[in-house]
């Protein structure tokens, strides 16, 4: 039976003098983290957490919210890693979905669990997990993470193995980015996960020697989803708190960073850096990135920018553990013929069985846009509390991922955004996507986001919202003229919104639409 822990405790076995964590200074090798994990079971144990209990963290990346993914599933229990970027009352509905018993919390957020012990009731205890002692007041009956550990005895790894979680049982709940909706809490198993790290890992070129910085968050699967392959393949994790620009330029310098995963917001934010030059990036060996459409020209730069890195693309949800597809490193090699491919995701992975489905469902031949359905073992097990959703979600045996798409003749694919973007103006289809890239080719233009607005005559009308590059500035007719010259007038948009600033950003760093659209019609009514 496939089990997280259980390649913990190989490299613990085989290299247990290895680094396995990093961070702020200190670092474990695998046979120390292997042996935390064992004793924060423990101590858990002892507290009362019992199999199916859930145990959620709340924290910036550290070493101890690495372990945290794995503690809970050692003694049967469920983990869920929370947002720190919801709001108060977001939290609280979360919580209220899936009813932690324990809560462990670091100093950046010990403020907000003391408000969330108080306000749900399911928190019978509150475990502080960072090294100093709290700046803030604990509630009366805190625990101290290091401390537990200290004080819980030694216990052989297999004192756990009738409890321990594995195979298809859930393991972690990640909650989705909440983008065309409420968070969803996602079942992942161990399979799941494995399936995940094993599938794509070596698509991507991941190495055991590699030496991997965490900077996104570790609430997200994108994020997760290497510690999950660094874990199988037993590599050297670097955690950074959050990422900051600078100091994530300067962690690469100083660890000698071989690889990490770069949102499109990260890599953008590095590139257009002023000290972009002046960083020494030679050891970085792969990049990759995902999570929110790449623009095509920041992907051009960035391979022109930073020669001798490989660069190498997943797409995926937290629903599918995550990745689906991936664009490899050998189709971003200026001179491959395959560099043609670049604005696709690239091609499923290994038993990943995609297909493009119409509203009938029935699969749909190369070059024709419908529903991205998939089936496989990365498949979760379903959402947390809303079997409802979940049988909507995987009716017919195929997981439906609400992201349109087409696969070409060579079978690789290409998104057209998400089935619920998609603009109905005048009959016609558009997808925001290919209006977005169009703006972006505009040399002004830093950021768009295509939005439809309700329209009399049109049903909804394509409307645009940019932000340019510092310094520069187009006037909405002439981006509209610059669309129509390259995409079907009908996808150009008809209005444009100038954003003063970078664009608003959701927790997990994509575009946030909702909140646009939300101030583009508040704007209209005024
Ligand atoms: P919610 O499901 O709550 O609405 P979400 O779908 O944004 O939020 P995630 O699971 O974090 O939550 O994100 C998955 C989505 O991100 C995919 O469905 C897809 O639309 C987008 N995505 C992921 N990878 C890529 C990529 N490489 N290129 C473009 N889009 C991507
Ligand atoms: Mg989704």
């Amino acid at each position: 039976m496939m089990r997280f822990p259980d390649y913990i405790r190989k490299h613990a076995f085989h290299t247990p003098e290895k680094r396995a964590t990093h961070f702020e200074g200190r670092s474990f090798t695998w046979a120390e983290f292997s042996t935390r994990i064992h004793k924060m079971g423990k101590a858990m144990i002892d507290l009362g957490v019992i199999p199916g209990d859930r145990v959620a963290t709340l924290g910036n990346n550290s070493h101890w919210l690495v372990e945290m993914y794995y503690v809970p599933c050692a003694i049967g229990a469920l983990s869920v890693p929370l947002n720190y970027r919801l709001s108060e009352q977001e939290m609280v509905d979360v919580i209220a979905d899936c009813t932690p018993n324990v809560l462990v919390v670091d100093r950046h957020h010990a403020a907000r669990a003391a408000i969330l012990q108080a306000r749900c009731p399911s928190i019978r205890h509150l475990i502080y997990a960072d090294w100093d002692t709290p700046t803030v007041e604990m509630p009366e009956g805190t625990q101290f993470y290091e401390q537990l550990i200290a004080e819980s005895d030694p216990v052989a790894d297999e004192a756990f193995d009738d409890i321990a979680t594995g195979g298809d049982e859930t393991m972690i709940i990640f909650y989705t980015s909440g983008t065309t909706g409420v968070p969803k809490g996602v079942m992942l198993s161990h399979t799941n996960l494995t399936m995940n790290a094993t599938g794509s890992g070596h698509l991507y070129g991941y190495r055991t020697d590699d030496i991997l910085l965490l900077s996104g968050p570790l609430f997200h699967l994108g994020t997760g989803s290497r510690v999950y392959t660094a874990v199988a393949y037993g590599t050297t994790m670097v955690v950074q708190s959050r990422f900051e620009v600078e100091e994530t330029m300067r962690m690469i310098e100083a660890q000698r960073i071989t690889t990490m995963t770069l949102v499109p917001t990260m890599l953008s934010m590095i590139m257009n850096h002023p000290d972009f030059d002046k960083f020494d990036f030679s050891s970085i060996r792969v990049l990759t990135y995902g999570a929110a459409p790449m623009p095509l020209p920041l992907m051009e730069r960035a391979i022109a920018a930073i020669p001798g890195v490989t660069f190498c693309q997943g797409y995926g949800m937290t629903e599918t553990s995550p990745v689906l597809s991936v664009l490899i490193p050998a189709d971003h090699v200026p001179g491959n013929p395959m560099i043609s491919k670049l604005s696709s995701v690239g091609k499923p992975i290994l038993y990943c069985d995609l297909r493009i489905m119409d509203e009938s469902e029935r699969p749909l031949p190369p070059g024709q846009p419908g529903e991205i359905m998939v089936r496989g073992p990365q498949v979760m097990n379903g959402y947390w509390n809303r079997p409802e959703d979940t049988r909507q979600a995987l009716r017919g045996g195929f997981y439906h991922t609400g992201d349109a798409g087409y696969l070409d003749e060579d079978g690789y694919l290409f998104l057209s955004g998400r089935t619920k973007e998609m603009i109905i103006s005048g009959g016609e289809n558009v997808y925001p996507i290919e209006t977005e890239n169009c703006l972006c080719k505009h040399p002004a233009v830093a950021q768009a986001a295509v939005l439809g607005m309700p329209h009399e005559k049109w049903g909804e009308a394509v409307h645009a919202v940019v932000a340019f590059h510092s310094g520069k500035s187009a006037t909405p007719e002439e981006l509209i003229t610059h669309c129509r010259e390259w995409i079907a007038h009908y996808k150009a948009p008809r209005g444009i919104t100038i954003w003063d600033g970078p664009l608003p950003l959701s927790p997990t760093n994509k575009i946030d639409k909702t909140k646009l659209k939300t101030e583009i019609l508040k704007g209209c009514e005024a």
